[in-house]
């Protein structure tokens, strides 16, 4: 069970490390020599639920969660996130006030674009603080507005949560800290799509009512995300809920079974199946990050691998076109494009030819996309950054 290292850039499903991807194999076939495999055994046996508490454990540990804050997992993904989120935020907000406020939400990004679209497609009521393209010179993603620049018109205001994306995967936009103005107020909970940068950089979590990841770019395959919220937001749902009449005269959707956040914590993230063997391998994707370090020492890494790659793109600037603000740049997601025309192809071509590959920028942004998550080696990234250092020899004028 081998391979030779990939230098893989794709932005999700995205490369994980190749020892765990071993051990989860052999898991696959035969589990604690149960003789059967992780995933044929029953989601409520004895080995399944140590696989869930000891993934809790290993999270709690790798971001230092506080007691104020529980873990969990559901099936489904990142837009699995954007309308759960909504119906059971909006309804935390009925349990603590008996009234609804819309929920607030920041655009920085198609994915930040596409939660808010999917709050308001459900019926809820929702308000767009800001959109940064109306802040952009060229009506573009790429940059986040100065708090000065709208922190004044939410004083005041209710929301029942405001929603931020803290990397946006397709624009290469991540925020460097949270808004303060945000941080300052305590009737606000933040909430926040951590699916491309989770684990990356340390966070501390007791400033988020909220985090949701999936989990294919930084912890594992797609299929599960993983959440982590506040007590108090669980418990205010479950008082909502038990006044449906207020929630049907309020107009507060219903959340799904299957998504309703106290119930999958009543029963510790097994209230229908969870894909058991996918969750395996986030463990062991957390596990292999505690035995390196953790996030302390994989942030210093992905630090050094967005620096030799930004620093060699910018070292060709009649080259290479950077659209993202430098204040806002992604260390997972390297955006760039470039200047002379006809050209895209045959980068992506001399690139795959020295194994680099997985480049193709979005289809709705095009270019090209270096995605550098954790499992992405400086030696993958390295060789990316001498590359367009060589290429951009050979190309220019
Ligand atoms: N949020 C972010 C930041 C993403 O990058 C993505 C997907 O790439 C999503 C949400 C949507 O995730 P999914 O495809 O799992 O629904």
């Amino acid at each position: 069970l081998d391979r030779e290292e990939p230098n893989y850039f794709g932005a999700g499903p995205a490369q994980l490390p190749t020892n765990v991807l071993q051990k989860a194999a052999l898991d696959l076939i035969n589990y604690n020599d149960l003789g059967l495999g992780i995933g044929e055994i029953s989601h409520r046996s004895k080995d399944a639920t140590e696989v869930i508490n000891n993934s809790k454990e290993h999270l709690r540990k790798l971001l230092a969660v506080p007691e104020t804050h529980e873990v969990f997992f559901m099936q489904g993904g990142g837009t699995t996130g954007f309308s759960s989120l909504a119906t059971n935020l909006m309804t935390a907000y009925v349990g603590a006030t008996g009234t609804t406020a819309p929920g607030g939400y920041l655009v920085t990004g198609s994915w930040s674009e596409k939660a808010e679209q999917e709050a308001a497609r459900l019926r809820l009521s929702t308000e767009i603080i800001f959109d940064s393209r109306k802040f952009d010179a060229n009506g573009k993603y790429g940059s986040i507005p100065d708090e000065s620049q709208w922190c004044e018109n939410i004083k005041g205001k209710k929301y029942s949560y405001v929603y931020l994306c803290e990397n946006e995967t397709v624009h290469g936009v991540e925020w460097p800290t949270l808004p303060k103005c945000l941080e300052d107020r305590d009737d606000i909970e933040i909430v926040a799509d951590l699916s491309s940068d989770i684990l990356s950089r340390k966070v501390d979590i007791s400033k988020y009512g909220v985090i949701m990841a999936g989990a294919q770019k930084n912890i594992g395959l797609a299929g599960l995300t993983l959440y982590i919220i506040k007590k108090s937001i669980l418990e205010n749902i479950s008082n909502a809920e038990a006044n449906d009449a207020l929630l049907a005269q309020l107009n507060v959707p219903v959340t799904p079974i299957a998504f309703d956040y106290p119930i999958v914590v009543k029963n510790n993230s097994a209230y229908n199946t969870i894909p058991i063997f996918t969750l395996h391998i986030m463990d062991l994707v957390f596990q292999n990050l505690l035995k390196h370090g953790g996030v302390e020492q994989q942030e210093k890494e992905n630090d050094e691998k967005a620096k030799i790659l930004y620093t060699a793109l910018d070292a060709c600037p009649d080259f290479y076109n950077m659209p993202v603000d430098p204040k806002c740049r992604s260390k997972m997601n390297v955006v760039f494009t470039l200047k002379k025309e006809g050209l895209d192809d045959l980068f992506l071509k001399e690139a795959a030819a020295l194994k680099l590959t997985g480049l193709k920028g979005h289809r709705s942004v095009g270019g090209f996309r270096a995605s550098i998550y954790n499992a992405v080696s400086v030696q993958s990234v390295d060789k990316l950054a001498k590359f367009a250092t060589k290429f951009a020899k050979e190309h220019s004028n």
